[in-house]
């Protein structure tokens, strides 16, 4: 199997069963995002735990990029704490503007990563960074800001 349709596997995977998949109780901040070119649609929330860490609900409908994306952002940032999970979301950003020609870092994307080839088709790009936009978006409406950690390295 090549690296192309295991990262296609890896994006329907998470399409077909979506990791934490839900909406929370009482989030801090939500933002509902939509891709009309697509039809695609995201609502993502957040709150803090009681250690800072990020809670993340998010439920959305459209084309599997979306949806997988949706998924893994789930998956990478549930429980990180915000300038972690900001460190990710910088990295998935990155790797969409990368053309497809990025290497991109496991360690830090995990199931990420699968997006690269995305990356190649623009109409696809805004699917994959809608869940991400939302994220951003619910962080700032609850006014969870990354702190400022360092420098960044983007
Ligand atoms: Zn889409």
């Amino acid at each position: 199997m090549d690296v192309e349709s295991l990262y296609q596997d890896i994006i329907l995977d998470h399409y077909k069963h979506p990791r934490g998949r839900s909406l929370i109780d009482e989030p801090s901040g939500e933002s509902h995002q939509v891709n009309p070119t697509c039809g695609d649609e995201v609502t993502v929330q957040v709150s803090l735990d009681d250690d800072g860490r990020l809670v993340i609900g998010y439920e959305g409908q459209g084309c599997s990029i979306s949806q997988a994306s949706a998924s893994v952002m789930s998956e990478m940032v549930s429980g990180a704490a915000p300038a972690d999970a900001d460190t990710v979301r910088q990295a998935f950003v990155e790797l969409m503007h990368s053309k497809g020609a990025a290497d991109p870092d496991e360690e830090v994307l995990g199931d990420g990563i699968a997006f690269v080839g995305v990356a190649k088709y623009p109409a696809r790009i805004k699917c994959a960074l809608l869940p991400w936009m939302a994220l951003q978006d619910a962080e700032a409406k609850a006014g969870i800001g990354p702190d400022q950690e360092g420098t960044s390295t983007s």
